[in-house]
């Protein structure tokens, strides 16, 4: 009801020629943006059953988030949603599904960011939580931090009524072999950069991460990933560091990245993307074409990685510098819209 009053009001100051922000209490458009991960994903490469499969996926993610923020829920809410059906599926590099460090482990790193607040929480190299993102919340939330890491963030996790997971549960057929062919290369010495241990396909992509845009006009984004295959144990990338894989802020955009994290870390690629918009006056896009596109190729190169980000006004962006990005939106017109290669 309170809602309905709000939108005849919004109409009548509309109609006077009353101008007010995109964010005005409730009347905001509402919109998702997610990602799978950016990597060398080629048409060549998939199945016609892998790529049905990763779409409808990706659906069900976009349409269990958009659900939330179709029913007044906030962007936190909307994003845990969208991001936990990718931990679960083993699809991706998140959760279930996630890839392996050189000693064999499953170690998840995750963040959420609520830009009504600037409030954020994160995770790093958690070893059996099967919900890193729901984590990440309950560190923003009930915890006087913004990130916990390993035996702490589990005993953190514990304390807080989380079940314990075991590895098992974690393991897929496909990323241990991905692990075992990456052990191979290391041990010819064909490993390339440090951060490129497996060359080809399935090095890294599966990362997940969502960005939404609520009624009340408030930003959130999160970024849940397994990092690196044949990462070293303990290595944490930059999906859960505020500012570099994820970011939020009403009053600019909200952003996840995904790709070689040790090139995103040292731009603060999310942030950056913010504060180019914040400072320099920058539109959306530009901002974020700018750090994929130049800053990310001039620093690692092409094929490190893309973002996914969206602004007040519901504008979504998705550029990325890989052959192909798992991505998904959900926009303010309501259509849904699902992409994995380039050129889709
Ligand atoms: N950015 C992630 C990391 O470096 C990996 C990815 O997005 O594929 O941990």
């Amino acid at each position: 009801m309170r809602t309905a009053l709000t939108l005849v009001a919004a109409a009548i100051l509309a109609g006077s020629g009353f101008v007010f922000s995109a964010n005005a209490r409730g009347v905001s458009p509402i919109a998702i943006v997610i990602h799978g991960g950016a990597g060398t994903i080629t048409k060549a490469d998939m199945t016609p059953a892998e790529d049905r499969a990763y779409r409808a996926e990706l659906a069900e993610a976009l349409q269990t988030g958009y659900a939330v923020l179709r029913q007044g829920g906030r962007a936190v809410d909307a994003v845990q949603a969208a991001i936990e059906v990718m931990e679960l599926s083993p699809l991706f590099n998140a959760g279930r599904g996630a890839v392996f460090t050189r000693g064999g482990l499953n170690q998840l790193d995750a963040a959420i960011m609520d830009g009504a607040t600037l409030n954020a929480g994160a995770v790093g190299a958690v070893q059996h939580v099967a919900h890193p993102i729901r984590l990440a919340y309950a560190v923003m939330t009930q915890s006087a931090h913004v990130m916990l890491v390993g035996q702490g963030a589990e005993t953190f996790a514990w304390a807080h009524g989380f079940k314990f997971t075991p590895s098992a549960w974690f393991y897929t057929q496909r990323r241990w072999q991905a692990h075992i062919d990456g052990l191979k290369k290391l041990a010819a010495g064909s490993a390339g950069t440090p951060e490129r241990l497996v060359s080809g396909r399935g090095w890294a992509f599966g990362t997940v991460g969502a960005v939404a845009l609520d009624r009340e006009g408030h930003i959130a984004a999160g970024t849940s990933t397994g990092g690196l295959t044949n990462k070293l144990d303990g290595r944490v990338g930059d999906s859960p560091i505020i500012g570099a894989g994820t970011y939020a802020d009403d009053a600019t955009c909200g952003a996840s990245g995904t790709g070689t994290g040790e090139y995103f870390m040292r731009l603060d690629l999310t942030k950056s993307i913010s504060d180019l918009m914040a400072l320099k006056g920058w539109s959306l896009q530009k901002a974020a074409d700018y750090m994929i596109h130049d800053r990310l190729v001039k620093l690692g190169g092409e094929d490190t990685g893309g973002v996914i980000a969206l602004d007040a006004k519901g504008d979504i962006v998705t550029p990325f510098n890989t052959q192909g990005m798992y991505r998904g939106w959900i926009g303010a017109d309501g259509r849904l819209t699902v992409k994995i290669y380039k050129d889709d």
